[in-house]
């Protein structure tokens, strides 16, 4: 783009500094507004991945798969000495990305962070991606970590706003022989081998109305405790009566249990064939959690609260 608009100019504006200066003015406004200059320490994560959005909780935002994916793109530009990007495979005819951003120390553990399993829970890309960009500008974890993100898992899921891939697969419960689709022998083929530290796979609950974590190992030194200390604790799920353990009920299942919670926002499970199952069964993460975020609160307010929450289990002073 450098060459072409310095001709342009020359032929055009040649001996008319006022001009030029107008005219290039115009052109970092007009890319500004476009989002081309977009950086998640000006913008709301919102406003810039989502197609449909509105503040109201009610609605259901749609991400905008391929502005993301164009945005994912434009890192190899942007961040060229920070990050590799790279596509691992297709599934349904999108591209599966991984990015790495490597610690200047190459001895340091890996994180690994996954989002956009299922395909109506948006914010776990925008969270992913959001995370990402601000680790950039983070000497002190950099230098502790390596770390790995696939921010859409599902990314056809994602276009068509539908938890399931478009053959009707709940890729969250595709790591079993027998269940694997495209997608899960991507992830499963990239990742094999590899060694992480902490895995957190990014969710969210639609009808809830507070955030929760739900730890694949009960003894995690409590690490989710601190990260839910993070956000205040009247936007975490909790007991209606204090005491825990508390039963959550299932919305799907009428009567029966979906979570039990230990404290405010802390669950344990390990539903088999989830991608926190993988990350904790397979790839032996000692640390593996799924992170949900609610449906029913303020969509820039459930934006900026995730982004804090997974944060929260980034900070090696927490650990
Ligand atoms: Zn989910």
């Amino acid at each position: 783009m450098g060459v072409c608009c310095r001709n342009f100019l020359t032929l055009n504006f040649k001996g008319n500094k006022l001009k030029i200066r107008a005219f290039l003015s115009s052109i970092l406004i007009a890319f500004s507004l476009s989002g081309f200059a977009y950086s998640p320490l000006y913008h709301n994560a919102c406003d810039f991945y989502f197609l449909n959005y509105q503040k109201s909780p009610d609605v259901l935002p749609t991400l905008n798969v391929d502005k993301t994916i164009k945005h994912i793109e434009s890192f190899k530009t942007i961040y060229r000495n920070e990050m590799r990007v790279k596509i691992i495979g297709g599934a349904e005819g999108e591209p599966i990305y991984r990015i790495d951003l490597p610690s200047p120390n190459p001895e340091a553990p890996k994180i690994l962070i996954t989002g956009g399993v299922h395909g109506n829970e948006p914010f776990g890309v925008t969270t992913s991606l959001e995370v990402l960009e601000r680790l950039v500008y983070n000497r002190e974890l950099r230098e502790q970590y390596n770390f790995v993100i696939l921010p859409m898992l599902n990314p056809a899921g994602l276009k068509a706003s539908s938890r399931r891939t478009l053959t009707g697969v709940d890729l969250n419960r595709s790591f079993l022989p027998g269940k694997e689709v495209q997608a899960t022998k991507i992830l499963m083929r990239e990742l094999q081998g590899e060694a992480f530290v902490m895995g957190l796979d990014l969710h969210g609950a639609r009808t809830k109305t507070g955030y929760f974590v739900i730890k694949a190992n009960k003894n995690d030194g409590g690490l989710a405790q601190k990260a839910l200390a993070k956000i205040p604790e009247d936007l975490l799920i909790t007991s209606p009566t204090g005491e825990y353990p508390y039963g959550i009920p299932s919305t799907l299942n009428k009567g029966k249990i979906a979570y039990v919670l230990s404290s405010p926002g802390e669950t344990v499970s390990n539903n088999v064939g989830t991608v926190k199952d993988f990350f904790f069964s397979k790839l032996k993460i000692p640390r593996a959690y799924t992170i949900e975020y609610p449906g029913q609160i303020e969509v820039y307010q459930r934006q900026e609260e995730f982004i804090k929450l997974v944060e929260g289990f980034l900070y090696p002073s927490h650990q």
